[in-house]
């Protein structure tokens, strides 16, 4: 009757490690994703943490292999002189953090879930089937499963169809992103606080520079900005993330504005404690509503932790406008 243990939607990082993760613990999972090609996009970012994420996933040796450009820390100019936050060291060295384009972690962590042996159809979900056990209607066939993940990202398909309200939790966030060839490629990363905001520039190596503006209140009490003036990326969060027999992902789940270089690392960790959490089930160790409450502690856990450390960065913002506006409510 099933086509799968774990229906996943979306091949982003979420769903890729959440694919991998499920085949690893030994359940067949499937994902559907509509781009056939992976595309290049922002958040090449990472923090040095995700090497035990992509160690666990098995691609670790092949993100070494890609020789991308790594970096000690950051400086932040913020609400004094420049100042430079290393990520810390050990007996082994300087922890170092990532860049990685997209495209090519997209290329990567696609290929390990299909090589660990996940199914891969392109295509996209037209409508839910909610009777007879979960599934989705695509163009071609009808695909049910036990467990369906939303791995979306911001579209948050799933979430959408099941009707699940998304509260907004900072002043409207508005982010434009570039690449550009700037000379000085090598280095760290600098995030400078700006009039409305902040701007970002990471030297990607041989790769460039990659560039994000954010400005904060722009476009505050309309109700969908126009795309021109930017990606909104305030702060999200859904207010029901899982229940016995779904889960969202990812950005599907919750957000926080690029500030937190972390979308990546939350979005594979979702993957995997969702994963986790369903082969529990499976072998019968626990019930679905427990791994679907646990699962809801330790996103909600993350993600107020993660706020937490945001909002009190930006209350130390040099602009009163941009401290104002986190210190109101959204
Ligand atoms: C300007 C900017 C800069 C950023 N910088 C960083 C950074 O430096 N570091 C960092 O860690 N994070 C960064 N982020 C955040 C990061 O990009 C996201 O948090 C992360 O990509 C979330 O992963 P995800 O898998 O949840 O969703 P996504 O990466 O959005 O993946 C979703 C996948 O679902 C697919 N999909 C869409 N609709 C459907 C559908 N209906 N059915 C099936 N599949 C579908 C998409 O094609 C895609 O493959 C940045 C974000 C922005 C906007």
């Amino acid at each position: 009757m099933y086509d799968a243990d774990v229906l996943i939607l979306g091949a982003g990082p979420a769903g890729c490690a959440a694919a991998i993760r499920a085949q690893q613990l030994g359940l067949q999972s499937l994902i559907i994703e509509p781009s056939t090609a992976p595309k290049g996009g922002p958040g090449e970012t990472f923090h040095p943490g995700i090497e035990a994420i992509f160690r666990q996933l098995g691609i670790l040796e092949t993100v070494l292999a890609g020789g991308f450009h790594r970096h000690r820390g950051i400086l932040v100019e913020w609400d004094g002189d420049p100042v430079f936050s290393p990520f810390g060291s050990d007996a082994g060295g300087d922890w170092l953090g990532w860049q990685i384009p997209r495209e090519e972690l997209l290329k990567l962590a696609r290929a390990a879930a299909v090589q660990a042996g996940s199914r891969m159809i392109a295509g996209a979900p037209l409508s839910l089937i909610e009777r007879g056990g979960w599934g989705v209607r695509t163009a071609s066939a009808n695909i049910r499963a036990p467990f369906i993940l939303d791995a979306t990202g911001r579209r948050r398909w799933l979430a959408k169809q099941l009707g699940i309200r998304v509260l907004r939790r900072s002043p409207r966030l508005l982010a434009s992103f570039g690449w550009d060839d700037a000379a000085n490629v090598e280095g760290d990363p600098a995030l400078s606080a700006t009039d409305d905001g902040w701007n970002w520039r990471a030297p990607l190596g041989k790769l460039g520079t990659a560039w994000v503006r954010l400005r904060v209140g722009v476009g505050e009490g309309v109700a969908e900005p126009s795309s021109s003036a930017g990606i909104d990326v305030s702060w999200r969060n859904a207010e029901v993330t899982c229940d016995a027999a779904w889960y969202l992902l990812g950005d599907a789940a919750a957000e926080l504005d690029p500030a937190s270089s972390h979308g990546v690392l939350r979005a594979m960790m979702s993957g995997i404690h969702a994963a986790h959490g369903i082969a529990q089930v499976l072998r019968g160790e626990i019930s679905a509503a427990q791994a679907a409450a646990t699962y809801a502690g330790w996103l909600r856990q993350t993600f107020e932790g993660e706020e937490k450390e945001l909002r009190a960065l930006y209350a130390r913002h040099p602009s009163k406008l941009v401290a104002d506006a986190f210190a109101a409510k959204p």
